[in-house]
């Protein structure tokens, strides 16, 4: 007896009619026939359709003494409304995860209030004993700061030696501080190029310049471990077009680019050249946003619907939003077939438009306020039971991915 039968059209490499039938939180079968009984049979309405839910490796959920941004609960019930079941964490919190003692703490508050299982990224620590403490106390990977770059090397060797993995913020400080942003990240991206070994593991985080790209999809063919992750932000929006709709409020680092630069970056999109994408879901009050210019957008509420909509490319979407960055992590997510949890989204094709009034998260400000979207989320499974249907939420286990 399977607990539950979901029929319809799913993602199986392409769509399909198929019965997937789930057991335990884990798909169990997937059948082009209806096998066996079940304990309840969702069949899904005209237009709706299964995909793997999403894993979003960018997110930051702020909590502790930035609860007027964001907490853990408004953070990741905003993921489970925009189809997200994983959420990887970044460490600049304050106070920022640089010691074994605060992943712990932060790992604690997630398992305890998380509607999304997670993965931590921890900070570079003042000191590289600290790195295999981290991971026991359950970091996944370590994530780079510009003023950490000056020690990628040593902080990248240690992190290597105790199986943390790297994502990189690849900018130059000293660019940065003299407002030189069009340079900053290419020439930090180079400097790193020259650093990494034939089998470092290193991940770019939202690489926002064509230039960047280019250098690193061309070391990538000696450098099978390089990997690019990308930002809504920068591949659907650009910086004429951002400072029209919200003048200084359009800030985020890396900043918008171009809009000559975000349709190269589409074009690679397009010919799947990027490994992930992911939100960089980056919650500030307005306040912050309109008087200060805090820098960083919502987007874990919009960000699968918008991907979809602006690719129409549902294999590019499953890839890079679901399988891809699941793998990454080491989670056996983000595909529909027998043996992967139950981790699934009932999309449909739906037009509706974002309205910041209506988010769940506390942050108001996104340049694609008004967007039209063609696509909605219906109902999300966090291992075969329901996360989110009707606008209401169901908080099950949350679960640590290291
Ligand atoms: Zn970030």
């Amino acid at each position: 007896m399977f607990d539950l039968a979901i029929h319809g059209k799913a993602y199986v490499g392409a769509l399909a009619e198929r019965w997937v039938f789930i057991k335990d939180g884990r798909i169990a079968k997937v059948s082009r026939e209806p096998v066996g009984r079940s304990a309840a049979t969702l069949e899904l309405g005209r237009g709706q359709f299964l995909i793997p839910a999403a894993t979003d490796l960018h997110v930051h959920l702020r909590d502790w003494s930035q609860s007027e941004k964001e907490t853990v609960e408004t953070g990741t019930k905003s993921a489970v409304a925009g189809g997200v079941t994983t959420v990887a964490e970044m460490p600049n919190t304050i106070p920022k995860l640089d010691t074994a003692e605060l992943v712990e703490r932060r790992a604690n508050l997630l398992r305890d209030r998380s509607f999304a299982d997670f993965a931590i990224h921890a900070a570079a620590p003042g000191e590289t004993s600290e790195i295999p403490k981290m991971k026991k106390a359950g970091a996944f990977g370590l994530k780079l700061y510009p003023p950490d770059l000056h020690r990628f090397r040593t902080v990248l060797r240690s992190a290597e030696v105790s199986g943390l993995k790297v994502a990189v913020h690849a900018e130059e400080d000293g660019l940065l501080t003299l407002g030189d942003f069009d340079r900053a990240e290419s020439v930090a991206v180079m400097k790193i190029l020259d650093q990494v070994g034939p089998r470092s593991r290193v991940r770019f985080a939202h690489l926002s310049t064509c230039e960047a790209a280019q250098a690193v999809l061309a070391s990538k063919r000696s450098h099978k471990g390089l990997e690019i992750e990308v930002a809504p932000h920068h591949l659907f929006m650009d910086e004429r077009a951002a400072s029209a709709r919200l003048g200084a409020a359009a800030r985020v680092n890396p900043r918008l680019r171009s809009r000559a630069n975000s349709i190269a970056m589409r074009r690679l999109l397009e010919d799947g050249r990027f490994d992930f994408y992911a939100t960089d879901h980056a919650p500030h009050t307005t306040d912050e946003k309109l008087t200060k210019g805090a820098p960083g957008f919502p987007g874990l509420e919009f960000a699968l619907p918008l991907l979809l909509t602006k690719t129409r490319n549902l294999a590019l979407v499953c890839r890079m939003y679901c399988e891809a960055p699941a793998s990454y992590l080491g989670a056996k997510k983000g595909r529909i077939a027998p043996g992967y949890a139950a981790d699934l989204v009932v999309m449909a094709r739906r037009r509706w438009k974002i309205d910041p009034e209506r988010f769940i998260t506390k942050a108001r400000v996104t340049p694609f306020a008004g967007e039209q979207m063609h696509y909605a989320v219906d109902h999300v499974f966090l291992r075969g039971s329901t996360a989110y249907h009707d606008g209401k939420f169901h908080r099950h286990p949350a679960l640590l991915v290291t």
